[in-house]
């Protein structure tokens, strides 16, 4: 089997609200989906998934980047042959992890519909097949953030609830008390300061949030201050995670020689795709650190990977957040990952093959 064509294609879904958090606002998910075609019937599709507030790619970036070194330098290749692939985009184009994940994860969906098996039984085979997943309550006024996350958990069954903060100590410590005084002693409530503090503020405000029992701490000082990171993690009782300083498995490393953290995020676009992605999640259960399935806010095809991910990963041992069927206005997929797919606080693994997801008519002709 070998890969003929690779295609990338813009596609721009607004969010329901502006998701906001330390970096900046999102309104529209500007994204790029990836068709790769065989010289069989197969057919495969990824998405890369940039955020300006966070990510280091844009959506033309992305196009770019595919279009003129990723996809000549891989067509011709066997799409099972992952490590040669891998090889051969990262000699072509440095970095640019997102756009090799938008062909990473086509990969598996072609390797998974020609074998007819769904995708995660490629990355090890089911280890849970629902998800518990977490409700993100981007940054608002106090009141609106307090309703926001009593809302979801009172109507959808989530047990755990993160919040973004990292802007205003006082205005965060607030909203912690007042989540944690609304949803009780039981419902697992995160913070995710997206590297909004320094050092000494994060200590110190942290110090006193942990009275409000959290289960983690994200990325509370900017992404290259590992030693800080390291500060940090010793300070506080709470269970640090790196979300922002872990783009790939030789951050991953470093970070865990450093004790910079206790928990890693893995957002399956930062390493570039599935395929490193478990080379992360190696590392961490060979160190003793735990992980998460984060959320670069994808649409379908992406949380469809995530999902898949999740299920044949033991490290993955905290509810996972690929939330971007919650807070976007539509998808690219038939599957439902919206808010009533919801049992439980969890989302179920796609079962067919690949990674499971179907394009809605209007995004199989745009090629
Ligand atoms: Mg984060």
């Amino acid at each position: 089997m070998r890969i003929t064509s690779i295609k990338a294609y813009p596609v721009n879904i607004p969010y329901k609200k502006p998701f906001v958090i330390t970096g900046g606002a999102s309104a529209v998910g500007d994204h790029v989906l990836v068709r790769l075609e065989t010289d069989t019937d197969v057919v495969g599709y990824g998405e890369a998934a940039p955020m300006t507030s966070y990510s280091d790619e844009t959506q033309n970036d992305i196009l770019n980047a595919i279009n003129k070194y990723l996809a000549p330098a891989v067509i011709g290749c066997d799409p099972f042959d992952l490590e040669e692939i891998h090889s051969r985009m990262a000699r072509a184009l440095p970095g640019h992890h997102f756009s090799r994940a938008a062909i990473d994860l086509a990969l598996y969906d072609v390797q998974g519909k020609a074998l007819g098996l769904p995708a995660y039984k490629l990355m090890g085979g089911c280890v849970r097949d629902r998800i518990p997943m977490a409700w993100v309550v981007g940054m608002g006024t106090i009141d609106e953030m307090v309703a926001e996350a009593v809302e979801h958990v009172r109507r959808y069954g989530f047990k755990t609830v993160k919040l973004k903060i990292g802007r205003d100590p006082r205005k965060d410590l607030e909203v912690v008390r007042l989540v944690r005084q609304a949803l009780g002693p039981d419902v697992k409530i995160r913070v995710d300061a997206n590297q909004g503090y320094d050092v000494a503020t994060a200590i110190r405000t942290l110090r006193k949030m942990e009275e409000y029992d959290l289960e983690l701490i994200e990325q509370p000082v900017p992404r290259h201050n590992l030693l800080g990171m390291a500060e940090v993690a010793a300070a506080l009782d709470t269970p640090i995670e790196a979300d922002e300083s872990m783009f790939d498995q030789f951050e991953a490393m470093t970070l865990i020689r450093l004790k910079a953290c206790d928990i890693i995020n893995i957002k399956i676009m930062k390493p570039g795709g599935l395929y490193p992605s478990k080379k992360v999640a190696a590392l961490c259960e060979a160190a003793g650190i735990s992980c998460l399935v984060g959320s670069m806010v994808e649409f379908g095809l992406g949380t469809a990977a995530g999902l898949h991910f999740a299920a044949s990963t033991p490290a993955v041992e905290h509810a996972c957040e690929p939330v971007g069927g919650f807070l976007y206005a539509g998808d690219v997929v038939q599957e439902d990952f919206s808010l009533s797919a919801v049992v439980d606080g969890c989302l179920p693994v796609p079962q067919k093959p690949g990674l499971g997801v179907t394009l809605k008519p209007e995004y199989q002709t745009i090629w």
